[in-house]
């Protein structure tokens, strides 16, 4: 073990960095590996976070990644991830009323009904990770045979090996070594990534409240043009929790409601503040919804990097940056945005580490 990495340092605690964290332990087995996982936010989940309500009297609410869909080909090839999941109780079969324009392809739909985060927290528990929440990282500096990495907080740290699983917009604009580090092909393949925005709203109800609707998820068209003369809709999506879940939830909470803005809209609004666009939501909702009862919290979040549109072109699953000291990009903007999408990704990456480890 002298010549291999001891010390991994995982960036992002979204649903790429915790699987990989929890394949590479579960590769390494009991070797005496540290691995470490920094994450930016206040909690794990990343894009699959679940946020709690402002008040213990009202149900949480996901307001990035809704549910899972897998394929039948992803259905059949990470079959023990998800039977993982389905046994550990942190996924379940979807079965709730949808409403609205809905691809469907034979794909089979879970949900997550402790809330989206929890698949994530899953992973990072089986990992045995050491994790370091509100720890930005600012700049990586190449230290002989390892990454000096900065915290914007203030201090160091040196590891080993690195993964970076953050957008990948974030990554280009990391103080340090990297520029240095990467060649000129690999800064245009990274610089042809694009994400769609969207903005989320949650709106938080008090016990016994009657959203009024008897859909769990409805899907709205991006555009109408009987109504709004082409302009994009503002909303694309609602759901209603706990009943997207099929459960009555905590009958001493209420419902939970999240809308996300259409990707037209939120390319249209994406420099505007949250505070700016919240009162467009809010009164489209209203519009829509007409008899929504008066909600005792509301949370509005921007999603800049929502959905990849344009994945690394030629890369599939990683990019490795620098073999020795080892530093790797993943992430869903290697394969697509989902579930699959970060599996494959992280699986790709441990290929990458195997090779060194
Ligand atoms: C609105 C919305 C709806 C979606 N709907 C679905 C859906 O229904 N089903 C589905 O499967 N997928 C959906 N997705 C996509 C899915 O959420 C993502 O593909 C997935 O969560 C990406 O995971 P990731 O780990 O690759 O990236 P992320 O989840 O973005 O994780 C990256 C992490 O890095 C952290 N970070 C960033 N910069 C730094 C830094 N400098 N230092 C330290 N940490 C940093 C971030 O805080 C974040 O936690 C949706 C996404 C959004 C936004």
């Amino acid at each position: 073990m002298s010549s291999s990495p001891s010390r991994v340092l995982v960036v992002g605690a979204g649903l790429t960095g915790s699987l990989f964290a929890c394949l590479l332990r579960r590769k390494l087995k009991d070797r005496k590996v540290h691995i470490v996982v920094w994450d930016k936010a206040r909690g794990a989940g990343g894009r699959m976070s679940t946020s709690r309500p402002p008040d213990p009297s009202s149900h949480s609410a996901d307001l990035g990644a809704q549910y899972i869909s897998a394929t039948r080909e992803y259905a059949r090839s990470h079959r023990s991830f998800y039977s993982e999941l389905l046994a550990a109780g942190v996924l379940r079969p979807l079965d709730c009323a949808v409403e609205g324009l809905r691809h469907k392809d034979g794909s089979v739909d879970y949900v997550a009904p402790l809330g989206m985060s929890s698949v994530v927290k899953h992973f990072l528990l089986q990992s045995g990770a050491e994790l370091f929440l509100e720890h930005q990282v600012s700049g990586l500096y190449r230290r002989g045979a390892s990454w000096e990495v900065r915290s914007k907080r203030g201090g160091s740290h040196k590891f080993d090996a690195v993964l970076l699983t953050i957008p990948v917009p974030q990554i280009l604009q990391l103080e340090g070594d990297l520029p240095d580090v990467l060649s000129v092909e690999q800064m245009e393949l990274l610089g042809g990534v694009s994400y769609s925005s969207r903005f989320a709203l949650a709106l938080f109800f008090p016990p016994g409240a009657d959203v009024g609707v008897p859909w769990a998820i409805r899907y709205y068209n991006n555009y109408n043009n009987d109504d709004n003369g082409g302009k994009p809709n503002v909303i694309c999506y609602a759901a209603v929790e706990p009943r997207k879940h099929a459960t009555e939830g905590d009958a001493g909470r209420g419902p939970s409601l999240v809308v996300h803005t259409g990707a037209p809209f939120g390319l249209q609004h994406v420099e505007r503040d949250v505070e700016e666009v919240r009162p467009i939501i809010l009164q489209e909702l209203k519009r829509l919804l007409p008899s929504l009862p008066q909600p005792i919290g509301i949370k509005c979040h921007k999603w800049r990097y929502s959905q990849v549109a344009s994945a690394v072109a030629g890369c599939p699953g990683h990019m490795t940056l620098s073999e020795r000291p080892l530093l790797v990009c993943a992430g869903d903007a290697f394969t697509h945005s989902n579930f699959d999408g970060c599996l494959a990704s992280a699986l790709s990456a441990l290929d990458a580490f195997g090779e060194v480890m």
